[in-house]
């Protein structure tokens, strides 16, 4: 296990590493020199065949030395073209001062050598003139918006703390160089209460008064560790511990935020006393990724919130993970997929006009007594369990069943968009499953879209890529579902070959409360429509936000104020 000693240098990778985080990757120079020297002997040979008077054998037939100036003149041009691509500043500049230096030349030769080719080359020059800029303000343009998208994606925008996202890729990264850390999942206490009571702006204040107390607690390094502080959302933080030695050095740590926290806050003349709980896991003793980390601390913390009383800080043990209420949950959804019970909820999508286009597929499940157990609580038994692939399916073939029995009576043209889990997703016969499925039941996969999380980007190999672009060689589209929760790095989601952009509720929930939230999601509706998603907002629930998102230009609404999910008999009453 590798340790570095140094605290102040460890700072300034945390550092690094964000920063690191919001910039685009280069590509090498070298490819700069090749491109340039593979310019200048293009020119070379240009120059040359101009002048050239000979003849050259091609294939037994004599051809004129000058008609090659063509080819090479056009290799040249290539260059400059991809010399702006992927240089963008440079490579445009560097054109540029290719391009003025050549001119000279090419007008002399015209005027005193009265040579045709050179009129040609003076006219491919202009062409290739306008084309590059015109494709280099569209870069920039791009660019500026990546560069917005990149900042906003790793900062909490209320706070200024890194978000959830910056989390995930530094413990990555981390774990990528093998270095011990422990990741602390924090959860006020009563947070609700401050909201409800007193408003939002209050919960607002208060929220940034801990983030700025835990900020400068972790740079003043009083705490013993290396800190890096994070917020994941509402009132749930995560603090990532570094350069201990034994579990005790841990609990200090924790202690120095949990007193820090306690201390009197006070808030429109009102003072307050905050409290929190603590829920940590260690890499590598207790996970191998970052993933699995989280949930061990998620699980640690929520069995200390469970257990109430005095005790606020509680470390991960792997009994944690299986508890009752988790086995029951597991036992029930095995009994429900063997007796076809897993029920299929149907929610409307909807056009700016309000003119319906189609549903989203949800999976239900009771419990014995009939009581509805939240997807949030059985889908994640379902992943663990090895389980979610019947899942999904089960709801598909009821959505694929509902679409057939609809359309029976002429072209409705409703849609059909399925979740898609990830481990799902990456199994080996997927396609052949999604097929059969199609093929048996007279839809046309055409009608179908899968949702597949952002989070598919993270352990991004050419295995997923490959994975959507077979869905979509089904004839199938292709939704990025939750964006903007996990993985909202606009460097990966051009990569992304996806046809449909869902923009996650909770930044539908914060964008009319403040400026920069309305920005960023205007930024993401561009962003998408450059990259030519529609894009559609989840989890609208006012006639504002509805509002809102018709002022920036949004395609699609999926939100309680339309329709909740329901089941498949009143989804049809809709479609009549
Ligand atoms: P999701 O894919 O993001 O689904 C949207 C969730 O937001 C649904 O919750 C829906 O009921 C809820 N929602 C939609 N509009 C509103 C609104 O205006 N206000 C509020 N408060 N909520 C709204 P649901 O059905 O509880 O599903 C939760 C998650 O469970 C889904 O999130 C999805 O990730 C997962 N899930 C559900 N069914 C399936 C499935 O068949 N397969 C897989 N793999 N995952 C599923
Ligand atoms: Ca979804
Ligand atoms: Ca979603």
């Amino acid at each position: 296990m590798k340790e570095d000693k140094n605290i102040s240098g460890r700072r300034k990778k945390i550092n690094e590493t964000l920063k690191g985080i919001s910039a685009s990757k280069k590509i090498s120079k070298v490819y700069y020199v090749l491109i340039l020297l593979l310019y200048f002997v293009a020119n070379f040979f240009t120059i040359q065949t101009t002048r050239g008077e000979g003849f050259v054998n091609v294939f037994g037939n004599p051809v004129p030395i000058q008609n090659f100036t063509g080819i090479y003149s056009s290799l040249s041009s290539v260059c400059v073209f991809f010399l702006v691509i992927l240089f963008r500043r440079l490579g445009f500049f560097t054109s540029l001062f290719l391009i003025f230096a050549n001119l000279p030349m090419q007008i002399m030769s015209f005027f005193v050598r009265q040579s045709y080719n050179s009129l040609t080359g003076l006219f491919t020059t202009s062409v290739t003139l306008l084309a590059i800029s015109i494709i280099f303000f569209n870069n920039r343009r791009i660019g500026k918006y990546q560069e917005k998208m990149r900042e906003i994606a790793v900062t909490d925008t209320l706070t200024g703390l890194p978000n959830r996202y910056a989390v995930t890729v530094y413990m990555e990264d981390l774990i990528k160089k093998n270095y011990k850390f422990t990741l602390v999942s924090v959860n006020l206490s009563n947070f609700k209460n401050i909201n409800d009571t007193l408003g939002h702006k209050a919960g607002d204040e208060m929220l940034i008064e801990i983030a700025n107390r835990w900020r400068n607690l972790a740079d003043s390094g009083k705490t013993g560790t290396v800190d890096f502080v994070a917020r994941l959302g509402s009132d749930e933080y995560a603090l990532i511990l570094r350069g201990y030695v034994e579990n005790e050095d841990i609990v200090k740590a924790i202690e120095a935020y949990e007193a820090e926290l306690e201390r009197k806050i006070m808030i429109h003349n009102c003072d307050f006393f905050m409290t929190a709980r603590f829920g940590y896991a260690e890499f590598p003793k207790d996970a191998p990724d970052a993933g699995v980390l989280l949930s061990c601390a998620d699980a640690a913390l929520h069995e200390v919130k469970k257990n109430g009383g005095t005790n606020k800080v509680l470390r991960f043990t792997p009994e944690l993970l299986k508890t009752e209420h988790y086995l029951a949950i597991e036992r029930r959804l095995r009994v429900a997929l063997d007796n076809d019970q897993i029920m299929t909820y149907l929610q409307p999508q909807y056009d700016m006009s309000h003119k319906l286009v189609g549903f989203e597929a949800l999976a239900r499940l009771q419990d014995e007594d009939g009581k509805f157990i939240s997807p949030a609580d059985f889908i994640p038994v379902a992943e663990n369990a090895g389980l979610i692939d019947k899942v999904d399916i089960a709801v598909l073939r009821k959505a694929a069943n509902f679409l057939s029995e609809i359309n029976k009576d002429g072209e409705k043209n409703l849609r059909i968009s399925s979740n898609i889990s990830v481990r799902h997703l990456m199994k080996n016969d997927f396609i052949e499953e999604i097929k059969n499925l199609i093929d048996g039941m007279g839809v046309k996969a055409e009608d179908f879209k899968m949702e597949i999380t952002e989070s598919i980007m993270i352990d991004s190999d050419e295995k997923a890529l490959q994975r959507i672009e077979e869905i979509k060689a089904l004839g199938m589209q292709v939704a990025i579902d939750d964006f903007g929760t996990g993985y909202s790095s606009l460097s990966y989601l051009h990569k992304f070959p996806a046809n449909l952009l869902k923009i996650d509720k909770s930044f539908i929930d914060v964008m009319n409360t403040n400026e920069s939230s309305k920005q960023y999601v205007a930024t993401i509706i561009s962003i998408g429509h450059i990259l030519n998603l529609e894009v559609i907002s989840e989890g609208v629930e006012t006639s504002d936000q509805i509002k809102t998102l018709e002022e920036i230009g949004c395609d699609y609404i999926q939100g309680y104020i339309w329709g909740k999910p329901m089941p498949i008999e009143e989804a049809k009453d809709l479609t009549v």
